[in-house]
């Protein structure tokens, strides 16, 4: 009896699999309901890493609202201004995002989407000329609003200097060590209600989740220093070009379905080389050459819920391209399904790929 009482005690509500915008997310969310949870990661990054944290509830290439930006906007600001108070370090760097135009026809649907109910609060309606000899936008530029970026790696490295040390354990998961009943998870010497599996592309390796159309999508970026260009605002044209301070600037991604490799190549560095000197006329000098696998979806929704044959085993994946707008929402809507207090949105929902996840390989 006693030890059944010292169990109930010690035990956690979740064990958090990876560190990512999705671990971190459900960690907070967490914290703010009072429930204790031990998070585990390997330590050697993932896509959130290298993201340039950009938030844009719009897409650019077609002047639409991206699915339910302006949702998980209104939700993610003030989540991450409330990091920010916390960890007590400047996380959000808001910035206009100048989409560069590359055809007049653009400047037309440029002004009619800004008139939109949806878009207007995030599309400026002008048509900017460009006054910086620096930046080739001939035919000018259009700004996107309430825009900029969360420095997510700075964000994952404050939050886990935050974090006790009973919750955060560095190591790879080693799923030969999970036990797993209706009622409990055991890892190792960890006891949890939950198990929430929150690990972008590697979730390809998870022998619950991993027949669930995970695609990824490769991304190559470059690290530049452009002592000349004095941009402010985020650059959109073929690829973004991002101040991240200094004279350093983010700059790309590539977009490779095929290769899901973490190795950087010569035709990725070429192919974001070419776009920069598309965008500025500056100088530049290559500080890095970086890669991650972007956790996309084959429907382009996230990948939310319960495994359909263990009531404790949970997912927080599929964040895509837009995990630094989406993952505070979503976790709350993890959390929220997880204790019984609502139904997930069917279409975040894992269980539309049902027949996936009862294949036995
Ligand atoms: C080049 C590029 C640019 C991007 N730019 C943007 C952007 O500007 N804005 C935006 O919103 N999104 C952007 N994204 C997308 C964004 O990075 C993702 O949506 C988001 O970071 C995914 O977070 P995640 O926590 O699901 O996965 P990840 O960030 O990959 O985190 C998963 C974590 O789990 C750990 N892990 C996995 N398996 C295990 C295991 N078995 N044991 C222990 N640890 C494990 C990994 O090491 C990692 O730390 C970009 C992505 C790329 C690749």
């Amino acid at each position: 009896m006693q030890r059944f009482f010292l169990l109930l005690f010690s035990m956690k509500h979740s064990i958090i699999v990876g560190f990512g915008l999705a671990g971190l997310a459900f960690a907070e969310q967490l914290k703010r309901s009072n429930l204790s949870f031990s998070i585990i990661d390997s330590g050697r990054g993932g896509s959130s890493q290298i993201a340039a944290g950009i938030y844009n509830p719009t897409v650019l290439k077609r002047f639409s609202l991206a699915w339910n930006a302006d949702v998980f906007h209104q939700y993610a600001m003030p989540f991450y201004s409330d990091l920010e108070s916390k960890l007590k370090t400047q996380i959000v760097y808001p910035a206009q995002i100048h989409k560069i135009f590359n055809k007049r026809s653009e400047h037309n649907e440029w002004i009619s989407a800004s008139d939109t109910k949806k878009l207007a609060p995030f599309l400026d309606p002008k048509i900017h000329s460009n006054h910086d000899d620096s930046i080739n936008a001939t035919l000018g530029y259009g700004n996107v609003m309430s825009s900029g970026r969360v420095a997510t790696n700075h964000l994952i490295n404050s939050y886990k200097s935050f974090l006790n040390s009973d919750e955060f354990i560095e190591e790879e998961f080693d799923f030969k060590k999970l036990k797993y009943s209706d009622s409990s998870i055991t890892y190792k010497d960890i006891q949890a209600k939950h198990i929430v599996f929150c690990e972008g592309f590697k979730m390809i390796n998870n022998p619950f989740f991993k027949n669930l159309p995970l695609v990824g999508s490769k991304g190559e970026i470059l690290i530049i220093k452009a002592p000349k260009l004095k941009s402010k605002a985020i650059l959109k044209g073929p690829i973004f070009i991002t101040p991240i301070g200094g004279d350093l600037y983010w700059a790309g991604a590539t977009f490779e379905r095929n290769d899901k490799t973490l190795r950087c190549t010569p035709k990725g560095r070429e192919w974001v080389l070419n776009r920069i000197h598309k965008m500025i006329s500056t100088e530049i000098e290559v500080i890095e050459h970086i890669t991650q696998i972007r956790p996309t979806v084959q429907d382009r929704r996230p990948l939310l819920g319960t495994h359909p044959a263990y009531k404790n085993i949970h997912l927080l994946n599929g964040l895509g391209s837009r995990g630094v707008l989406a993952a505070p929402l979503l976790s709350e809507w993890l959390l929220d399904y997880i204790e019984g207090k609502s139904m997930l949105n069917s279409e975040v929902d894992i269980s539309r790929f049902e027949s996936y996840l009862r294949q036995t390989d």
